[in-house]
């Protein structure tokens, strides 16, 4: 099968089946753009295991993604879809990004989600961009823009639920979207320690990427215990 697309945690292959993809996750681990970048044996295998649990998890709670099933420790099937080229952040805490650039506390609870849209773009360091710009770069109309948004806080409904539920916060995440052929929009990428950031309640334990930015300690450590947790969901 041949390799579609190549990027920093994971490879896109083609299948013999129309429409469906293969992807498979990398050992890869960046931050910062790729500034900070290692290979760290057992990462892949746990990212497609958490994405492939919480995509199940979303599936069960009304929320439709591209994911089909996990075919392997690092593998999985994926629908075939367009990204849209915009980063999809929810935020319930402030942490990392809004804490440097509107200067909220690390921890301040917002009274309400808050959404934000930031556009997928390396050479422009993916910035953070309004809805006007949304249409202005035609990324999604006015419509599809409520769509994503309503999305978004559906799927950080039953993040939070399912979170609080192994005791764990979850403080900020980020998602991409998709357009199927027929202009559906469905949540895509992965939802990871990754891609979000997750706080154990009443401790400074998190469970993220943080570890890994921060040289605080083993990734790998960090995502098996996080994995764990998911699993006592089951
Ligand atoms: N995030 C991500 N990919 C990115 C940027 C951010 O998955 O390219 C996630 C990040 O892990 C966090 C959330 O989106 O859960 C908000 O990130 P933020 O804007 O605070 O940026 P950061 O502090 O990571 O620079």
């Amino acid at each position: 099968m041949s390799l579609l697309y190549e990027g920093k945690a994971k490879r896109i292959f083609s299948t013999d089946e129309d429409g469906v993809l293969r992807v498979e996750y990398k050992d890869e681990v960046t931050a910062g753009n790729g500034a900070k970048k290692d290979h760290i044996d057992g990462k892949g295998r746990l990212n497609n295991q958490i994405t492939s649990i919480i995509f199940e998890y979303l599936k069960e709670h009304g929320i439709q993604s591209h994911f089909i099933e996990q075919t392997s420790e690092t593998e999985q099937l994926v629908r075939s879809v367009e990204i849209i080229p915009l980063e999809v952040v929810v935020r319930n805490i402030a942490a990392g990004s809004i804490t440097r650039r509107l200067g909220f506390d690390k921890g301040h609870e917002f009274e309400t989600p808050l959404v934000e849209f930031f556009y997928k773009n390396d050479d422009l360091n993916d910035p953070l961009i309004t809805d006007d710009h949304v249409k202005l770069l035609n990324i999604a109309n006015e419509e599809e823009i409520a769509k994503l948004k309503k999305m978004a806080l559906e799927i950080n409904k039953a993040l939070v639920e399912m979170l609080d539920s192994i005791n764990l916060r979850l403080v900020d995440f980020k998602i991409e979207f998709g357009r199927t052929k027929d202009g559906d929009i469905l949540l895509a990428d992965e939802i990871s320690p990754d891609t979000c950031r997750i706080w154990e309640k009443d401790s400074d334990t998190n469970f993220d990427k943080d570890v890994y930015r921060e040289d605080r300690g083993s990734i790998i450590d960090t995502y098996q215990t996080f994995l764990n947790k998911l699993e006592e969901l089951k």
